[in-house]
């Protein structure tokens, strides 16, 4: 049976510096993704905390708001077949040095912190993501 998901992407500010989007664009459909929405925009750091809420007991918190915020992202909403976990798949490990070959982080992550992409880890957390970004 066919199970097509949405999930929320996010391009984060050291890949979009670095003009990457494009070619983080290009890996999402070369994999069979369709962008449904997408929008580039710069965020306030009190947007970035109630965005990674569930990490606010955790020592990275501050750090990872501040960043999140300090510069233009693109924001998307990406579409397939088991769309959130196929994301996670193509994102790979948080940490960059863990990620396998072939995965976005592998190839463009700089560190932990700069892994240049978030994805929901959840079709729960997909929609509650998509919503935050593009509900209107
Ligand atoms: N992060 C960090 N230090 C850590 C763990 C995570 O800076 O020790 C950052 C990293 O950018 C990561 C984000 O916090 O992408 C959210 O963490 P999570 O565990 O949800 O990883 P993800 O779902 O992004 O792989
Ligand atoms: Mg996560």
């Amino acid at each position: 049976m066919s199970n097509i998901e949405q999930t929320l992407s996010i391009i984060k500010p050291d890949a979009v510096e670095r003009n990457l989007d494009s070619e983080i664009k290009e890996m999402f459909k070369n994999k069979g993704f369709k962008i449904i929405k997408e929008k580039k925009i710069q965020i306030e750091k009190l947007e970035a905390e109630k965005f990674y809420k569930v990490h606010e007991t955790k020592p990275f918190y501050n750090d990872l708001c501040s960043y999140l915020s300090s510069g233009p992202i693109v924001v998307m909403v990406l579409e397939k077949e088991n769309a959130v976990l196929a994301n996670r798949e193509l994102m790979g490990a948080t940490n960059p040095q863990e990620a396998a070959e072939g995965t976005i982080r592998k190839k463009y992550g700089i560190s932990i912190d700069k892994n240049s992409v978030h994805g929901s880890d959840s079709t729960d957390n997909a929609k509650i993501e998509i919503d935050f970004f593009f509900k209107d």
